[in-house]
């Protein structure tokens, strides 16, 4: 059976494959990154930050279970939701792996992973990243 077409929810986020990771920027006046990319630094409002692809790993901070369905979102529920703190010093709002609250504690280890989110019309799979416990195969 062929896979079937991956596609991604939005373009610019981050990198499918092997080792995915998230694509940033980081400013080089003050040195802090920011997730999605920005144009201007919000920290100091310098322009043009340098596009950089974050680490793939960081350590939960804090993180619910969503049970409704968001407007316009189309794939399964309840699903994870939590922030994730990166080594650069950056908290990302992700979705998790894992979708039982009970089930994760704080400052453990995740990883990013691309995951399936819903098929569109036309049968492709639309993808988006995610946290997983880093212990979890
Ligand atoms: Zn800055």
């Amino acid at each position: 059976m062929p896979m079937s077409e991956r596609v991604m929810v939005r373009q610019g986020l981050f990198t499918d494959g092997e080792a995915p990771a998230l694509l940033g920027s980081r400013c080089t006046v003050c040195g802090a990154h920011h997730f999605p990319r920005h144009d201007t630094c919000p920290y100091c409002s310098t322009e043009d930050p340098v596009p950089t692809e974050l680490s793939g790993s960081g350590t939960l901070w804090a993180w619910t279970a969503v049970t409704s369905a968001p407007p316009g979102y189309q794939g399964e529920i309840p699903y994870g939701l939590g922030v994730v703190e990166l080594p650069e010093g950056i908290r990302v709002i992700a979705r998790l792996t894992e979708g039982n609250p009970s089930a994760l504690v704080s400052g453990q280890a995740m990883e990013l992973r691309i995951v399936p989110l819903h098929t569109d019309a036309d049968g492709r799979d639309v993808v988006t990243f995610a946290f997983a416990p880093a212990d979890a195969s």
